[in-house]
This record gives C-alpha cells, structure tokens and sequence, in this order.
C-alpha cells in the first residue's frame, strides 16, 4: 500500500518507489510491461477548507511498436491533481495506490509508437522503412489491403 501519513492543516510530501507488479497486485494486466520500477512523488495539500493531493508517476514501458512491430521502450511522466475527502484518510493515512493505479490505466495510449513518425513495414516485402527505402513499387498496392498485406510478410 502506497499510505501517506496527513496531519490537520500541514502539507504532505511523498514519494514511492515500487515495482509494478506490487502496485497492481494483478488488477491490471499491463504489469510485465514495466520496466524497472514505478516512482511517485507529490504532495497532498491542506489549505484550512479542502483537501487537495498532487503529483507525478515517473515510469518506463516497454511495448511493440504498432506500425512496425519491433520492441521499444520509453519513458513515461503522468499527473495527477485530484481533490480528497476528508473520509478517505484512515487513522491518519491515505492510501493513493488506487490513484496511482487507475492515473496510470487511464493515461496509457491507444496507439504504441517506437516513434511518433515511425514509418512502419512495406507492405509489400515487411521492410522496416526506418532503416530506409525498399525497391518495391508501391503505387499499385490496395490500401485497404495494405495491413493484411503487412501481417503476410512478417
Ligand atoms: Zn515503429
Ligand atoms: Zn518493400
């Protein structure tokens, strides 16, 4: 559990650092994905009237690239800033690991991109064109068959 310990009307620095498959204990199945561990920093913010917790999860993915099929890796920067009940602290802890869990299911994206202008394969002859152009003519390929044409060559 990621517990930080609030006292009435001080601001609260944390920081965590946990590996991923502690974090999710098996809720999300993304966790194999992570390398090395997942490290929160923040601050959970008392102002007299409401409760306010902020703060950033430093991570690194690894996954395939969508386009052109290699593995890459890349680091990850997402935050959160989120207002907190007053009934969510127990004995004087919060415990942000739902948080944490749920802002890092949320921002992951759609789409994997080893770059954002990957080029991908040639549908054609499966050539990663990130490593140059290929001889294929490409004028007379179907566009429509173009991602079947791209699984074929692998
Ligand atoms: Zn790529
Ligand atoms: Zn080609």
């Amino acid at each position: 559990m990621l517990g930080v310990q609030i006292s009435k009307g001080v601001n609260a620095q944390f920081k965590f650092v946990e590996s991923a498959e502690k974090l999710f204990n098996e809720d999300f199945s993304d966790e194999e994905n992570f390398v090395g561990n997942v490290e929160v920093v923040g601050e959970v913010l008392d102002d007299g009237l409401t409760l306010k917790i902020v703060g950033k999860i430093y991570c690194r993915k690894k996954f395939i690239c969508d386009r052109c099929l290699i593995q890459a890796e890349e680091n990850q920067v997402h935050e959160f800033d989120e207002e907190i009940d007053e009934s969510e602290i127990v004995d004087g802890i919060l415990d942000i690991t739902e948080l944490v869990r749920d802002t890092l299911i949320a921002a992951q994206p759609i789409q994997n991109l080893c770059k954002p202008d990957c080029k991908g394969l040639c549908p054609k002859c499966g050539e990663n064109l990130n490593d140059g152009k290929c001889n294929c003519d490409k004028s007379d390929v179907d566009p429509r068959l173009a991602p079947l044409l791209r699984f074929n060559a692998v």
